[in-house]
């Protein structure tokens, strides 16, 4: 059932076109124009400052209202055929990437990242929905040997029960589809709560699965400007099995120990610290592309952006100098804009966050090698990037997720000193290293403490891959074999009288 009679207060027409409905929430089949609480808030283009769409201001009610919605849509779901499931899968990968431009622009306006960047973060929602659409056809049991002659044991799979996925704002698109398209593929009906600084890409993914023909309920996007009161009837409600969460680690800390209330399955998805070392013997100037490529994805907010490399002393100046040439070249402005590489940062709490840290090192004894920073003079949050030697392991910056575009080069002599260096954090979601000896880089996946390792390679993301931390990074694996695992729980039978 589609309700556009009701949906929320006009902004923006072309929004509204890039999101194929006009801006509200999603609930049981509904698009909901106004909240219980009567309110609004505003989401806005972090390149202009301008507002793209006043949102209802969802809440209690509204999430309420979905688990009620996923309830009814729950046996039904799960009754559904592999076949079936797989089918409606495929149908929303081809919308998204028919739809790519429309997509990519919305990601852009409300994000921020490049337009090339947010083709590509389409292309790869798209690409876990055509997984998981083969995955869910590959869901196993078996029979594995009886206690007795008498008996059989056979193993089923079922799946688990309402899902809830509450996603952050670095990866409107991506970050939804691989815990939606896993969560639908094991026949679990998902409530996502996108974040409210970037929630109309979630909507305008909403808008595909209903056209795909989703019944009514299995999928609802609820979101509002006060997280806690989206969550709270997500996280106290016994029928909602599981949480899929993607965020920081404190908020991360806070829905576990809601969660054990209601003894729900999590898997967290955390923040990363993650080194990026050179060994003397690496190719440079693989090494230097790779630093890019991890560092200033997203303008530096990716969860496995490189925060901290570590460049041997033999090969230090020659790698800063080649990394400061090619940070200087890349061109900062409105990721809408041709050539543009680097877009604006979220809001004005991530550039004081990028300044701060490096200001921290500044004082602390590092050099500016390439002076950068926020760009004074525009409503948009844009940040210059920025270049740091003499970095030490005291510094902020090498203690904590910079999220922005600052580089701090440390050198290091032996690798029993830069795999301690490297462990030293609590966070282990990304690890990268660039080497040619053979012996040290198996070396290094053994000794490396990180769920991800970029063995001469600054891209790690990949469809088919167990994406997912140890430690403070958090726990649970999405993408690959192992992410519809998380949406379904093992059911053994007993056979007797045989
Ligand atoms: P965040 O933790 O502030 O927010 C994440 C989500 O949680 C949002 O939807 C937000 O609205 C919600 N939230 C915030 N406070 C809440 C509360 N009290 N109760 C319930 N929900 C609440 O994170 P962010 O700033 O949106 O994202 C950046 C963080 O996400 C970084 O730490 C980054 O490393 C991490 N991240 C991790 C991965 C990964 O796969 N490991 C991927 C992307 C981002």
């Amino acid at each position: 059932m589609t309700d556009t009679s009701t949906a929320g207060p006009r902004v923006d027409d072309d929004v509204d076109r890039l999101i194929g409905a006009r801006a509200g929430l999603f609930v049981g089949g509904a698009w909901i124009g106004r909240a219980a609480s009567g309110r609004t808030f505003p989401v806005t283009d972090p390149a202009t400052g301008r507002t793209l769409a006043e949102l209802p201001d969802g809440g209690p009610a509204e999430t309420r209202a979905a688990v009620e919605a996923a309830e009814r849509a729950r046996p039904g779901w799960a009754a559904t055929t592999a076949l079936e499931r797989s089918a409606l899968l495929r149908a929303v990968a081809q919308r998204l990437r028919a739809d790519t431009e429309r997509l990519a622009r919305l990601i852009t306006l409300e994000q921020g990242k490049p337009l090339a960047e947010s083709r590509g973060e389409v292309l790869y929602s798209a690409s876990f929905f055509d997984w998981f659409a083969e995955e869910s056809r590959r869901v196993q049991g078996g029979v594995v040997p009886a206690p007795s002659r008498t008996k059989r044991i056979l193993v089923t799979r079922r799946p688990t029960g309402i899902a809830a996925a509450i996603t952050p704002w670095n990866f409107p698109a991506a970050a939804a589809a691989r815990k939606l398209a896993a969560a639908l593929a094991a026949g679990c009906p998902m409530i996502v709560k996108p974040s409210e600084v970037t929630p109309l890409t979630a909507l305008a993914l909403a808008r595909i699965i209903e056209e795909c023909g989703f019944p009514p309920g299995v999928v609802s996007v609820v979101t509002g400007a006060d997280p806690a009161a989206v969550t709270a009837p997500l996280m106290d409600d016994f029928r909602v099995r599981v949480l899929s969460f993607t965020g920081s680690r404190p908020v991360g800390e806070l829905l576990m120990r809601q969660a054990a209330a209601t003894v729900k399955r999590v898997t967290m998805e955390l923040g990363g610290h993650a080194p990026f070392i050179v060994f003397a013997d690496a190719d440079l100037s693989a090494a230097v592309d790779g630093a890019l490529a991890s560092k200033m994805r997203n303008m530096g907010q990716t969860c496995v952006c490189a925060n901290r490399l570590y460049v041997h002393e033999d090969v230090a100046d020659e790698f800063q100098e080649a990394l400061r040439a090619r940070l200087a070249a890349m061109r900062v402005g409105n990721g809408l804009d041709d050539g543009v590489e680097i877009g604006p940062l979220v809001d004005a709490r991530a550039v004081a966050k990028a300044g701060a840290h490096v200001a921290d090192a500044v004082a602390a004894g590092a050099t500016v090698v390439l002076d950068g920073g926020p760009v004074p003079g525009t409503a948009g949050h844009f940040f210059r990037p920025v270049l740091l030697r003499g970095v030490d392991d005291t510094m902020l910056i090498a203690r904590e997720e910079t999220f922005g575009p600052v580089t701090p080069i440390m050198t290091f002599r032996t690798e029993d000193e830069v795999v301690a260096r490297a462990n030293a954090t609590e966070f282990g979601l990304a690890a990268y290293c660039y080497t040619n000896d053979v012996g040290r880089a198996f070396r290094l996946v053994d000794r490396l403490e990180f769920g991800i390792i970029g063995l001469n390679d600054g891209i790690v993301s990949t469809t088919e891959g167990p994406f997912g931390g140890v430690k403070g990074s958090g726990f649970g694996r999405e993408g690959g074999s192992a992410g519809i695992e998380e949406f379904l729980d093992p059911v053994y039978v007993s056979i007797g009288n045989v």
